[in-house]
């Protein structure tokens, strides 16, 4: 597996490829590699001649100095799982190599940057659109793969690949759960043992919507979900939004047939967690 620091020499390695007709396959990450992110890499590799696989902890996505300095790095540990699952190369920049002058670039998304994680973390998705294009440009993949877990991210990555007609295809992979159900975060290393048990009830109550829908009213799924988890000593809802799962706006009348999408955001402590269900996908 080839490891590279710099744009230039990932670039210059994937146009090698590209000339001897490979296809290539792109897993942007943030590392601290879990199941969750090599399902998407493992993906990648049926799909394509050549998977890179980027590990990259973006400041300028972060909404407090705190939750980057104590996002986990785990470097030695990810490049070994990366080698044995087979990915060939790895992009490892550094701040200053993906950021050498400030940036300044403001996307407009509408409405999709301003509900939910755009809401509560304001910025959030303009850094995350920042570095995606950053790195599609020196990637140059024919396809890349993002996970349903951050739902919403992947709704903005779709929106900023036809904003800026970029040759890329989009793939969403499933979300990966631990077994009694917790969806996988690098995150979740940061939770004590009892936020960790508790933090299981999150996808209990996400499971329960799709019983409740549509025969339930949205208020009244909202109501019953929240404090289903607000019941836990350790865990606080931040939000919890039924939407239409491509425009990302509220449902407004119940049908049954509508495909939709239920995101919740959780405090446990000191650590904020995501997930989401589908309905009716
Ligand atoms: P991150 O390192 O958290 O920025 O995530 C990198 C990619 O992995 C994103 O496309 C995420 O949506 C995806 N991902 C993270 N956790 C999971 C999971 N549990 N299941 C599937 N994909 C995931």
């Amino acid at each position: 597996m080839k490891t590279f620091e710099t744009r230039s020499a990932l670039t210059a390695w994937v146009n090698q490829q590209k000339s001897d007709g490979k296809s290539i396959g792109f897993v942007p990450t943030m590392g601290a590699l879990h199941q969750g992110h090599l399902a998407l890499v493992k993906k990648a590799r049926n799909d394509n001649d050549h998977v890179v696989c980027s590990i990259f902890v973006n400041p300028i996505q972060f909404n407090t100095p705190e939750d980057l300095q104590k996002y986990p790095r785990t470097l030695t540990a990810d490049l070994e799982m990366l080698a044995g699952i087979g990915c060939d190369a790895v992009f490892c920049p550094d701040e200053k190599e993906m950021y050498p002058t400030e940036e300044t670039k403001v996307y407009d998304f509408g409405h999709l940057d301003k509900v939910m994680e755009g809401r509560y973390r304001q910025g959030h998705f303009n850094g995350v659109a920042i570095v995606v294009k950053k790195l599609f440009d020196t990637v140059l993949p024919d396809r890349a793969y993002f996970g349903q877990k951050d739902y919403q991210q992947l709704q903005i990555i779709n929106a900023l690949v036809k904003k800026e007609n970029l040759a890329v295809e989009i793939v969403p992979c499933p979300t990966i759960r631990e077994a009694d159900g917790l969806a996988m975060s690098s995150r979740n290393t940061r939770l004590t043992p009892e936020q960790r048990r508790e933090a299981a009830n999150i996808f209990k109550a996400l499971k329960n919507v799709n019983n409740l829908y549509p025969k339930t009213s949205i208020s009244e799924i909202k109501k019953q979900t929240v404090s289903q988890i607000d019941a836990s000593k350790h865990l606080e809802v931040e939000y919890f939004e039924i939407v239409d799962a491509d425009t990302l706006l509220p449902i407004e009348k119940q049908t049954g047939n509508e495909k939709a999408v239920a995101c919740i955001a959780v405090h446990a402590g000191q650590v904020r967690l995501i997930d989401n269900v589908l309905i009716n996908s």
